[in-house]
């Protein structure tokens, strides 16, 4: 199987402006670093290697098949006669996970060379949206093939992992307050005026993204992309969300975009009329 053409960091909210990680991760392969005892355990879809305590690493692989379901739902796609094993790595806790995979910088969970890797955190409100990030990636990958640009395969993780999960189902173009990059609607002021947000980078403009080549650094405005990326994809999937799976399924080109949510020249201002509904609906929640 071929590399992704990309690995995908997660950010923590409290890590805003850090390098590119495109390339700095050197070597995956886990160090000697002492852990808990590792275990692996075994699901329909996934296999994950552990150091987590039991009933947490059930409850990582249990969230991970209602990606998984969800996912096979959304594409369409037919049910596995023998289903591919996805890897999963769960440490049991952030230092554990920073000790045996050096070179982490500021990636908080990744999906690279095939494996998503994650840590436990008990403290955390939603931990799991991290895993349902990266495997959204890997599903997106080895599952569905898809070609999609950086912005695109971003938004289309986080429209997946910042979704509700209630009653064993994933809730997609819900919003959960508590995710990456959600967060962020509450944290930053926005004016209510798209020109002077875009101006003070905020927010980056869908048309600056669509314009923009897929290995430019983000670094000075990683979590406004990471907000754009999302809010792009999730502004898609409410107008149409029929088109928008088409879109990223079969022609995920900047004209069969226009094509489908056009026209360019109102793009921007219809996507920031619905930042400020996604932000007035998570914000005070
Ligand atoms: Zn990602």
């Amino acid at each position: 199987m071929p590399t992704p053409p990309f690995w995908h960091p997660s950010l923590s909210r409290t890590q805003a402006f850090l390098a590119c990680a495109r390339g700095l991760f050197v070597g995956l392969g886990i160090s000697s670093a002492s852990w808990a005892k590792p275990v692996t355990i075994d699901s329909t879809h996934y296999h994950l290697w552990t150091t987590a305590p039991g009933s947490r690493s059930s409850e990582a692989l249990h969230t991970a098949e209602i990606l998984h379901r969800s996912w096979k739902q959304w594409t369409g796609a037919l049910p596995d006669s023998l289903p591919h094993k996805h890897q999963l790595r769960l440490f049991a806790s952030r230092a554990e996970m920073r000790k045996a995979l050096p070179g982490l910088g500021w990636a908080e969970a990744l999906y690279h060379q095939g494996i998503c890797d994650q840590y436990d955190d008990p403290s955390a409100e939603l931990p799991w949206h991290w895993l349902v990030h990266e495997a959204t990636h890997q599903l997106a990958w080895e599952d569905s093939h898809l070609p999609l640009p950086r912005w695109a395969n971003e938004g289309l993780a986080c429209l997946f992992s910042v979704s509700r999960i209630r009653k064993n189902r994933l809730i997609l173009g819900s919003v959960e307050r508590e995710t990456y990059p959600t967060w962020w609607l509450v944290q930053k002021p926005l004016s209510g005026k798209m020109e002077r947000d875009l101006r003070v980078g905020l927010l980056v403009s869908p048309s600056r993204i669509l314009s923009e080549s897929d290995d430019i650094d983000i670094a000075a405005s990683l979590n406004s992309h990471y907000l754009s990326w999302w809010s792009m994809a999730h502004f898609f999937h409410a107008t149409d969300s029929n088109a928008w799976r088409d879109w990223v399924l079969h022609d995920a080109t900047k004209n069969g975009l226009i094509r489908r949510f056009g026209p360019a020249q109102t793009l921007d201002q219809r996507w920031y009329k619905h930042v400020l509904e996604l932000r007035d609906s998570v914000v005070g929640r």
